[in-house]
């Protein structure tokens, strides 16, 4: 979706509750989606192998006409799939590895979309949607901006979503607080803030972990298209989702919490080079440092704050304190200098670094405040 300049555009999720005729007949028409997908996919892929030669927009969007949707959805999916295969053919032309997009199978199809009409809200608590009547939504906070389209989605638990976009009007950037702080993301601890200040990690694959292994073990021994089966897929299903959202949430609230302390917040940039010495794949993806990264980002244009990303390159073996470089191995978690003698926690090091890296060139606010900073930290560090 484009946004007018001046507006950024947001995201709204809302749990939906359609009674069993509605939840059906959704559930028909996503197949009916799947369906059209498919059968679009195989045409293109058809005639790509008789003429060499790709449909256009305006032509998919009549073969998708009749495919017992709702018209704007099922324009939604040929234009879907137009999108799909102009990227693919651009990536042909720069030399890159394509593939055709990929046949879906129900599974796959997760959502009904609906880019301009076809919904209305009646009241707070229902949303009219064309073919299926007004649906009980759970509004639990007010849209702001303009509604430009709407998702229908489905979880693999089973529930209903609604997901707006919206496109709103930017704040103007905050002035009150303009203070700034650098944040080293990590494993042992989630961040560390250059004031000292560690945000610890929930470990939620950790403690949810054993569950999940256990239930998978179960699924393999099922038999395919057993009773059972199915029922084991959906408590799965339930785990990854109480996973998911308790790491959403806990990084919705870790950004929250920086935003409205700070009009400035430096990370790295993250690169595949510092998640792969790190290792340990796994927590990496449990920690959420790219999802955070977006979160941080997507939030602070709205609250008129700054995210500032700056290279990563050694921002862990620079003293922060004289710049002299002072090699260690990811299990030193001390930072001694033997130049300047500064003795503090490595993490603390590091986001000092980071912060330094994006106030570079900022006179005044730089100075004096690392000074404060480095020499708290002296004290603190004694007690390490
Ligand atoms: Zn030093």
């Amino acid at each position: 979706m484009t946004t007018r300049e001046g507006t950024v555009s947001k995201a709204y999720k809302f749990r939906l509750y359609p009674n069993k005729a509605q939840d059906t007949e959704i559930r028909k028409h996503l197949w009916a989606s799947k369906e059209l997908w498919n059968r679009l996919l195989e045409n293109t892929k058809q005639r790509y192998d008789t003429e060499r030669k790709f449909f256009s927009r305006s032509e998919l969007q009549s073969m998708a006409k009749n495919a017992g949707l709702y018209s704007q959805v099922s324009q939604a999916v040929a234009h879907r799939l137009h999108r799909a295969l102009k990227a693919k053919i651009k990536a042909k032309r720069e030399g890159k590895k394509w593939g055709f997009p990929r046949f879906k199978s129900f599974d796959n199809m997760k959502s009904l979309y609906y880019p301009q009409k076809g919904f209305k809200f009646c009241s707070d608590r229902k949303l009219r949607i064309t073919r299926f009547g007004g649906i009980n939504i759970k509004k639990h906070r007010d849209i702001r901006g303009k509604i430009k389209t709407l998702s229908l989605k489905r979880e693999p638990t089973g529930k209903w979503f609604a997901i707006f976009c919206v496109e709103q009007e930017t704040e103007k950037p905050r002035t009150n607080s303009g203070r700034s702080i650098g944040t080293d993301l990590g494993l042992i601890n989630f961040a560390t803030l250059s004031d000292g200040t560690i945000i610890k990690n929930p470990r939620h694959l950790g403690k949810h972990e054993e569950r999940l292994a256990f239930q998978q073990r179960r699924l393999s021994r099922k038999n395919v298209g057993s009773n059972n089966r199915e029922k084991i897929k959906h408590k799965l299903a339930k785990t990854h989702e109480k996973i998911s959202n308790a790491r959403l949430d806990f990084l919705n609230k870790t950004a929250n919490r920086l935003l409205s302390n700070y009009s400035m917040v430096a990370m790295e940039k993250l690169t595949s080079r510092k998640m792969a010495t790190q290792g340990r794949g796994k927590w990496v993806n449990d920690a959420g440092w790219g999802k955070f990264a977006s979160i941080l980002r997507y939030k602070a244009e709205s609250a008129g704050c700054r995210v500032v990303f700056v290279d990563p390159k050694g921002t862990s073996q620079i003293c922060s304190g004289c710049g002299a470089l002072s090699d260690k191995t990811l299990w030193d978690r001390i930072h001694d200098c033997q130049q300047c003698g500064l003795v503090v926690n490595r993490d603390i090091n590091a986001a000092i670094n980071i912060f330094n890296r994006a106030t570079a060139g900022q006179a005044g606010s730089n100075a004096c405040g690392d000074e404060t900073t480095v020499s708290s930290l002296k004290q603190e560090a004694h007690t390490l």
